[in-house]
């Protein structure tokens, strides 16, 4: 039975803009445009891009749970995108095909193939959209026009650059990220051509390039490549509109990237482009953002594998996903061995609730009803919603979800049935704890595929197992146990019979 929910939530969002939650009430209901940063593809997204795109998958899944038509555009930036380390720009896409010896689309296939899994082995819903920015040119070269007709950019040098000082006199510029334009010297990504603009704080909508750089595209102001800041906004405005609900990315973000996107919308339509913007937090490792270039960031593979010098052990990914989900989304998140390690203890007894109310089943018996305990269980099952509807804080919406497990392992009765509840409220146990578990969190994913399989591999070990120890041959039985440990699967001897979970 699926949860069929009311659409009459009081949502909350925490809007970086205002800087404050606000009640989300879309442009046009039942539909949500809601559109996030996707990777640049051209490396492997390590373990803090991915507390991004699991931020946003859960606002995907949530609303969409809750009753809403979601179009979700999340693109894949393999154009345009400036390095900004040194004073000279370097495109990563191009630089990367010149170092693996690659086709720039070849870089491109291949990081947005494993972008993809990743997604998938971290249950990450693909989103409804996923354009790239190669494939939108000509709607960026419009865009550029539009800009360049309003007046808030100029040509030099066969590039065109937004003019933030002309874009300053009827508009604001630097609301998002609460920056002063006299300090926007540094940490814009396109430093190359400096000395081509009018003012530092200015940024390229178009880069003129050599002719022998690897990527570049015919326009009206010769051979360049689009900004990077230029494709979100071509792109959110062709699939969402001029304004759309929701904005999403990391919080940094916020500045130069999403300042810009603001401003090129406005510049070309005049119209402010989105009504609510989100900014996940940073994944840290001993409390410093974790990034490719500081050299502390690892990449999924590593962390399934336990292979990186920073992890003691290997790591299931619905455990990680379920530890980046304990804390919420606008806080930063401390990555410790620790942390993770209690992490996984959680979500195995969460998970073991619900295999047991998978399992159980309701015996109508109107003596052994408690009404108290009908009332706790009804109350519970809406707190948990509560959570969510306040700006999506997954960290205690979980918190209710122990507290609901408890319950669960406290109502077996005999092999597992339940009689202390009322069987409206057991349904509504069942299917929100379930709704939550899949649906909303999506940690119900089982290792490794085929759950047939799985069970199947397991019971025949299991069998096995038993066959050994009826010969007394405790060391076999204990090698099975202890090497199936070490692949996270926890065997347990209990009185009645042997069990099995995953860590
Ligand atoms: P990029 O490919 O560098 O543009 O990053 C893709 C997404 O990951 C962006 O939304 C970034 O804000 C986000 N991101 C990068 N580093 C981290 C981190 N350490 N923690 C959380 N998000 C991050
Ligand atoms: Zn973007």
């Amino acid at each position: 039975m699926s949860y069929i929910y009311r659409m009459d939530h009081q949502l909350k969002i925490y809007n970086s803009l205002s800087r404050g939650k606000e009640l989300f009430v879309p442009l046009k209901p039942p539909f949500v445009g809601m559109y996030s940063c996707g990777p640049t593809v051209y490396n492997e997204v390590h373990l803090g891009n991915l507390r991004t795109f699991t931020t946003f998958d859960i606002v995907f899944r949530y609303l969409t749970h809750i009753g809403y038509k979601v179009r979700y555009v999340r693109n894949i930036t393999d154009a345009g995108h400036l390095t900004d380390d040194s004073g000279e720009g370097v495109d990563r896409i191009s630089d990367r095909a010149k170092l693996e010896q690659l086709e720039p689309m070849e870089v491109v296939q291949k990081y947005t193939n494993s972008f993809h899994e990743v997604c998938q082995i971290f249950n990450i819903l693909p989103p409804s959209i996923e354009p790239t920015a190669t494939g939108h040119i000509v709607e960026q070269i419009e865009m550029v026009k539009r800009i360049l007709k309003n007046g808030y950019a100029y040509e030099s040098k066969g590039s065109i650059y937004f003019d933030v000082r002309k874009y300053m006199e009827k508009y604001k510029y630097g609301e998002l990220s609460g920056r002063n334009v006299d300090d926007q010297q540094e940490g814009t990504r396109e430093l190359d051509g400096q000395e081509e603009k009018k003012n530092a704080a200015d940024f390229a909508i178009w880069k003129s390039v050599a002719p022998n750089h690897l990527q570049h595209w015919v326009s009206p102001w010769g051979e360049g490549i689009p900004g990077w800041h230029l494709e979100c906004s071509a792109m959110s405005a062709k699939y969402l509109g001029q304004q759309f609900d929701i904005h999403g990315g990391g919080m940094d973000l916020k500045f130069p990237h999403h300042e810009c996107e603001i401003a090129q919308s406005v510049g070309a339509d005049g119209i402010e482009p989105v009504r609510y913007w989100m900014h996940g937090n940073m994944l840290t490792v001993n409390g410093d953002k974790m990034s490719k270039s500081k050299g502390n960031s690892f990449l999924p593979r590593e962390l399934f594998e336990g292979t990186h010098p920073l992890l003691e052990k290997a790591y299931a990914p619905m455990a990680v996903r379920f530890f980046m989900l304990q804390s919420h989304y606008r806080s930063t998140l401390d990555f410790s061995n620790g942390a993770l390690q209690g992490s996984e203890k959680g979500f195995a007894r969460l998970m073991n609730a619900y295999k047991v109310l998978q399992e159980m089943v309701f015996v109508n018996d109107e003596s052994k009803k408690i009404a108290a305990e009908i009332n706790e269980v009804s109350q519970l099952c809406k707190e948990v919603y509560e959570k969510m509807d306040d700006d999506f804080n997954t960290a205690e919406a979980i918190a209710v979800l122990f507290e609901m497990g408890k319950k669960i392992n406290s109502y077996k009765e005999g092999l597992i049935s339940v009689s202390t509840l009322d069987e409206k409220t057991f349904e509504l146990l069942r299917t929100t704890f379930t709704a939550f578990i899949k649906d909303i969190l999506g940690v119900d994913k089982e290792e490794g595929g085929d759950n047939n399989v799985t069970e199947g591999l397991m019971n025949l070990i299991l069998e096995l197992r038993k066959d050994v120890r009826a010969k007394k041959d405790f060391a076999s039985s204990d090698k099975i146990r202890d090497e199936l440990l070490k692949l996270g699967i926890q065997v347990k001897d209990g009185k009645e019979g042997v069990s099995w979970s995953v860590n």
